[in-house]
């Protein structure tokens, strides 16, 4: 909830004036039990900033995280270690901060360990299970991790998250790193996986192609801000902010009845240090008037939405409509 994480800009550069990034600015949102959301938008754009919020690996300059009525923004280290077991990451590359010469089993045991999660007398059966639910034989415990490939290993990673018994676990780009088919298959076993244990996801991506297979829900963030909130099927049927509408103009369509407008937007992001004035997508959407650069959209419901269905943009219903009579 009003979420910001403004990192001070490090560099000699800037003297005179502390500056800083505004790499997620206000920012509200909130994920059902059970369920995906999924936030997505360019590097840069605050996505994996908000995850690591949340679990404070960088701590939000304001706001709030409301976990199971608990405010996690503003506990203890204490108590927040004690609610870690409850919230998982997953990275796109799970062992990148783990030591390589250690088995599978002592990873997992240690997870346990750590968090005891589970009797150590039960260990040994939990770690023969874990491996049967991400689809891993038993002796894979045995091995190391460059054993495995990219899709194993995520598995693994998988399989780590799930040896402390989370209820949310974070996935920052946790497939970003592989083959196709292999996404395809590690995104079955995260839906497999949620439906038998219950699972709620934070799903970080840059991908809206893979962000659609998993999502019930989907933030789509620009420069630290949020720009259009709504149930998967709404957003990618009817996307109403202009820059939702380049990210999906960019991956192939299946779906005949998705309504596509082509919109070429201009130049680069810009830099989240000094954000553009007014709408912060202006300086690159075909749309932007005098008003855009000057006054910033509320992010609000939109009389073409679908119910709960959010955009950041002055002329959404406008730019919608005229889109629409075009195809
Ligand atoms: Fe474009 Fe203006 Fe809408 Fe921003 S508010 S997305 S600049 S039309
Ligand atoms: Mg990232």
């Amino acid at each position: 909830r009003e979420l910001k994480q403004y990192f001070p800009v490090k560099k000699e550069k800037i003297r005179q004036k502390k500056q800083f990034v505004k790499a997620v600015d206000d920012i509200s949102f909130s994920i059902k039990k059970g369920t995906t959301l999924s936030i997505v938008g360019e590097s840069g754009c605050g996505k994996s900033t908000t995850g690591r919020a949340i679990l404070r690996l960088d701590e939000p300059t304001s706001g709030q995280i409301i976990y199971d009525q608990v405010d996690l923004a503003n506990i203890s280290r204490k108590e927040l270690k004690k609610m870690r077991g409850q919230i998982q990451v997953i990275f796109q590359d799970p062992f990148a901060s783990l030591n390589p010469r250690r088995t599978i089993r002592k990873m997992l045991y240690e997870a346990m360990d750590i968090q005891q999660s589970v009797k150590k007398e039960d260990r040994e059966a939990r770690m023969i299970e874990l491996m049967t639910l991400v689809g891993l034989p038993p002796d894979s415990l045995e091995r190391l991790p460059h054993e495995f490939s990219g899709g194993q290993r995520q598995r693994i990673g998988i399989a780590r998250a799930l040896a402390v018994n989370p209820e949310l676990i974070i996935c920052d780009e946790a497939v970003s790193a592989l083959d196709v088919s292999i996404q395809a298959q590690i995104i079955n076993l995260l839906k497999k996986l949620q439906k038998e244990l219950d699972l709620t996801y934070l799903f970080i991506s840059h991908d809206l192609s893979v962000v659609r297979h998993i999502s019930d829900r989907v933030v789509v963030m620009y420069l630290g801000k949020i720009v259009e909130i709504a149930d998967k099927k709404d957003l990618f049927s009817k996307p109403l902010h202009p820059y939702t509408q380049v990210l999906l103009s960019a991956i192939p369509t299946i779906d005949m009845n998705e309504e596509r407008v082509e919109i070429e937007v201009n130049g680069d992001v810009p830099s989240p240090i000094n954000p553009p004035s007014g709408c912060r997508f202006h300086t690159r959407c075909p749309f932007a008037t005098e008003l855009c650069k000057t006054k910033e959209p509320e992010l609000a419901e939109k009389e073409n939405g679908t119910g709960n269905h959010l955009a950041a943009c002055h002329f959404a219903d406008e730019i919608f409509n005229k889109n629409s009579m075009k195809i």
